[in-house]
């Protein structure tokens, strides 16, 4: 195999392969992409893939969501259908006294062009009929949806392949050192030599910044999601808490849990969230579960992206983030638009690693 690439890729998950495909695609020089396991083998292969932008908070961090959730119907165009579906989203709420939170979210989102409904339950139950008539009500966002994160990678993967990055799976980097303006990387199946480095290990982070002296704050939080048998379809929308997937199945859950790298499924969350589902669609009660998973959430400190150059060390890139599927396709272009232009078409110094001092 080719040991000296332009640019060398850590981790295959959806955020490394979005950036492995989308540099690719303006850029023919060598790209490889190093994955310990496979490229579902982590985070991307246990999530609830909702495309989400409302709750997102503070505004700013809503409107980048937003942009990434505009360009996902060119994505699907650009590498094959990813079932993504736009299919709006709903965050229900029982209490009235509710309503003024959501109204306030609702004005604070219009400032930067996100439209979101505060719906009377009325109109609740008119656009999802099988949730709770006890609602109160529910904020409301077109721009919600979701997609399947198996095949969002897969065709993140063909696309690149087809433009030329090579891929190395069940290769975990162990050592990286920086020697005549290069970065060389250290593998399970040996060392390769690239100009650009791109740290993309997800949950991993911490310890492969460490291999290079940088302190990435990433922590580990984990998402328990409960799975019902395929039913016929009956929920037309994505519900902060539960969507159903195109073959049928129920997807539930959004917990987080401080659990280090543990993936096991505990029967508190399991009955915590199956109360929560079933209090927003009743009709559930009556579904067959047939399984459980727990995916670990690469979590940084403050909650929001770590994108972009690392500061003090030249040609190191990084992109560390919860939402990674919501956020591929623009952290994708971004992280490109870096390495092409030396810019990005959308500020993103709010997310330096340099915050965390
Ligand atoms: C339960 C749950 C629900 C979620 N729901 C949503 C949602 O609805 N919407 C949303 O946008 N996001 C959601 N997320 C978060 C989202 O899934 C993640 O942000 C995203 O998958 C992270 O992708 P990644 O590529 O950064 O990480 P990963 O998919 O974990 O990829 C990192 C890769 O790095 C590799 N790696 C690590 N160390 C090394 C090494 N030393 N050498 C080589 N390779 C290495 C790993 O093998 C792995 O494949 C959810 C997460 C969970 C757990």
């Amino acid at each position: 195999m080719e040991t000296n690439y332009e640019t060398i890729v850590i981790g295959g998950g959806v955020v490394g392969s979005g950036i492995a495909y989308h540099l690719s695609e303006r850029y023919k020089e060598g790209v490889l992409v190093l994955d310990k396991k496979y490229p579902m083998s982590g985070t991307s292969g246990s999530t609830q893939a909702w495309v989400w932008v409302h709750n997102k908070t503070p505004s700013w961090y809503a409107e980048f969501s937003m942009y990434s959730a505009e360009l996902y119907p060119y994505l699907s165009k650009k590498i094959g259908d990813v079932e993504y579906k736009r299919t709006g989203g709903l965050s229900p709420f029982f209490n009235e006294s509710d309503r003024e939170k959501a109204e306030k979210l609702a004005e604070s989102y219009r400032k930067i062009g996100i439209k979101i409904k505060v719906l009377s339950r009325e109109e609740v139950l008119e656009k999802e009929p099988y949730m709770n008539p006890e609602v109160a009500g529910a904020t409301y966002s077109s721009i919600d949806g979701n997609v399947n994160p198996f095949r969002l990678i897969d065709m993140y993967m063909r696309a690149a392949k087809r433009n030329g990055v090579r891929y190395s799976t069940y290769n975990k980097v162990t050592e990286i050192k920086k020697q005549d303006g290069k970065y060389s990387v250290v593998s399970d199946k040996g060392a390769f030599e690239c100009k650009n480095l791109i740290l993309a290990g997800g949950t991993w982070s911490r310890e492969i910044g460490d291999m290079l002296g940088v302190k990435i704050p990433v922590n580990q939080l984990r998402g328990q999601i409960l799975v019902s048998e395929p039913l016929k379809p009956f929920l037309n929308f994505t519900i902060s808490g539960l969507r159903q997937a195109n073959n049928g199945e129920v997807l539930m859950g959004y917990s987080m849990e401080e659990a280090g790298f543990n993936r096991a499924t505990t029967l508190d969350v399991i009955q915590e969230t199956a109360n929560m589902a079933v209090q927003y669609v009743p009709g559930l009660r009556k579904a067959k579960i047939v399984r459980a998973f727990s995916g670990i959430r690469a979590m940084p400190e403050d909650g929001f992206p770590i994108l972009g150059k690392v500061p003090g060390h030249e040609n190191l890139y990084v992109a560390a983030t919860h939402s990674g599927v919501t956020l591929s396709p623009l952290i994708g272009t971004l992280i490109t638009e870096l390495i092409m232009d030396g810019e990005t078409s959308i500020p993103i110094d709010r997310y330096s690693l340099r915050r965390f001092g």
